[in-house]
């Protein structure tokens, strides 16, 4: 292959990345898919091809032990199998676009300094996705770079769906309900008209059920809300977040119980949800096979939030028409889209259990009020269909 598109999904311990063979004019294809993972303990390289077939798997050198190195391996991998390619352009997952990022951009010196300016408001993500942007940009001055944000899909909503209600001037330094997964939803949205027409311009309520879960009320393929909102911890029960919680639980842990803000942000992130109520798991698969009652809790909470919040978000919508599931948990487990379904019964959902069971993709019966969905999510593809597009290629 003489050139190759790259996607990039830089996270604290891994590094994901997808390259593509560029078509002109058609959509582009997936060659190779692989991660780091392990950054900083006992790195390893494994990729796939375009089928899912295992390409390569080898354990690297512990000196790979930070995003920079990480980069370096990968570039060194792919001088080696794509020998004598060059590389067209770098689409990056980037966790925050702030206010002013309604789309996808590219990246210059300038627009990296922005981007490293809104940390504070992902402390977590944004340094680790830009660390790969700031070394291409400096290794690699002459490949075009494009991010695109988890948070641009949502910049449309109302004021209403946008406010914090605290005091304003503590909110002036970014503080309101932003929204993430949006690369998942613009994805999904994109292929409404092609998998389910007869909905594509209503009002649908898509949930991104996976180790981060949320949904995303649609009208005419515009997000209208979302459950996060100023983090990735708010709305529904996740894997190890808690969703939604009573800010004085918060208090109540700093005052109460003394714990550090170290602690309070492990708690928040690392310890909650399924892995917190459950207190065995945070993977739905292995939940889902327990006998615990509190595993049974866990799964229960976690179909009982998703319910309440697709009610509320149906009023968001003023009614609904559809309900898609996605990512990990919507796509492959029919228990959970059944139960979720059944939940949602009076809202006018009627699940096909036989559709359901071979997922779908239209798994409610013909005469349901509400049809439901499950579509497969590819965010890898959207950020190559942005980068794509904004750098011409
Ligand atoms: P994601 O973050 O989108 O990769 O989703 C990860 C989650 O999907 C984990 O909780 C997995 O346990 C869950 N998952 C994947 N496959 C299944 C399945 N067949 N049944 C239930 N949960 C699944």
């Amino acid at each position: 292959m003489d050139a190759y598109a790259l996607v990039l999904n830089a996270g604290s311990s891994s590094l994901k990345f997808c390259v593509y063979r560029p078509a002109p004019g058609a959509e582009w294809a997936v060659d190779t898919r692989g991660q780091i993972e392990g950054i900083g303990t006992s790195p390893r390289l494994t990729v796939k091809d375009g089928q899912g077939q295992k390409r390569y798997d080898e354990k690297l050198d512990p000196s790979v032990g930070g995003a920079h190195a990480a980069i370096d391996t990968l570039a060194a991998w792919l001088q080696s199998t794509y020998a004598g390619g060059r590389v067209v352009g770098v689409g990056h997952r980037v966790v925050h676009g702030g206010p002013s990022h309604a789309g996808p951009t590219v990246l210059t010196g300038d627009i990296l300094a922005e981007l490293k300016g809104l940390t504070p408001l992902a402390p977590l993500h944004q340094p680790h996705n830009l660390a790969p942007i700031e070394t291409l940009l400096d290794r690699m001055p002459d490949v075009p770079q494009v991010a695109c944000f988890d948070t641009a899909f949502h910049r449309g909503h109302a004021p209403v769906a946008t406010v914090v209600p605290l005091p304003r001037a503590l909110c002036a330094g970014g503080v309101e309900r932003y929204g993430f997964h949006g690369i998942s939803y613009e994805y999904i949205a994109s292929v409404l008209p092609e998998v389910a027409p007869e909905i594509a311009d209503g009002r649908v309520v898509v949930a991104h059920l996976g180790s981060g879960a949320s949904l995303c009320g649609l009208k005419g393929r515009q997000s209208v809300d979302t459950t996060m909102s100023f983090t990735a911890v708010d709305g529904l029960c996740m894997g190890t977040r808690p969703g939604a919680l009573d800010p004085g639980i918060v208090l109540y842990l700093f005052q109460t119980l003394g714990l550090s803000v170290q602690q309070v942000e492990d708690v928040l992130y690392k310890k909650s949800g399924l892995l917190g109520i459950s207190g065995v798991s945070n993977d739905m698969r292995d939940l889902l096979g327990r006998p615990e009652p509190d595993a049974r809790l866990a799964v229960d909470y976690f179909v009982y939030r998703a319910a309440k919040e697709i009610g509320g978000m149906a009023a968001a919508l003023g009614g609904i028409d559809a309900l898609v599931f996605t990512a990990g948990i919507g796509e492959n487990s029919a228990e959970i889209r059944k139960r979720i379904s059944q939940a949602s019964a009076w809202l006018g959902v009627e699940l096909d259990e036989a559709a359901n069971a071979g997922n779908g993709p239209r798994i409610s019966t013909p005469a349901s009020k509400v049809s439901a969905w499950v579509i497969p999510t590819n965010e890898e593809l959207m950020i190559a269909r942005h980068t794509r597009a904004l750098l011409g290629l």
